[in-house]
């Protein structure tokens, strides 16, 4: 049965993958919402658990409270507060589990590194702690042109 559901969820990433927006050659900003709204339409009908979902890590949970934007959705799962998102960007001399950025301008900056970076943004509920990667997308430098790309080289 849960194979089933992954089999689904991996089938609406490819179909989304390909229909949104590209931000750079080559390098797409993926959306998950459709894989949210499964997930929770799965706790929803009983063909996964609360639990299973609902088991954010205290971090993030932390962050979540701390320096959370909230969205304009109220969770998928409990339906009893407003989530907030949380984005964690990895990349080439940042920490190894990522950093997470207190605010906007922060972002900005780091997405404007000369290395290229990933980020991660999350959709977390405090209350149940809901938790899932809502949005996967490269920084500014995976947009530019390789040959600028290699003047931050040796
Ligand atoms: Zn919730």
């Amino acid at each position: 049965m849960l194979q089933e559901i992954r089999l689904a969820i991996a089938a609406r990433v490819l179909e989304v993958s390909r229909t949104k927006g590209v931000t750079g050659p080559g390098e797409a900003s993926v959306e998950y919402r459709l894989v949210r709204n499964a997930k929770a339409a799965a706790v929803r009908s009983g063909r996964l658990s609360a639990e299973d979902v609902c088991d954010a890590h205290p971090e993030l949970l932390r962050a979540a409270r701390n320096i959370g934007r909230p969205t304009e959705d109220r969770c998928p799962v409990c339906d009893g507060a407003v989530t907030v998102e949380v984005t964690y960007v990895f990349g080439a001399k940042l920490p190894a589990g990522g950093t997470c950025p207190g605010t906007a301008t922060e972002l900005k900056r780091l997405l404007r590194r000369e290395e290229p970076v990933q980020a991660y943004t999350v959709e977390v509920c405090t209350a149940c702690k809901f938790h899932h990667l809502l949005r996967r997308f490269p920084g500014d430098a995976a947009a530019t042109p390789a040959s600028r790309r290699s003047r931050s080289g040796s």
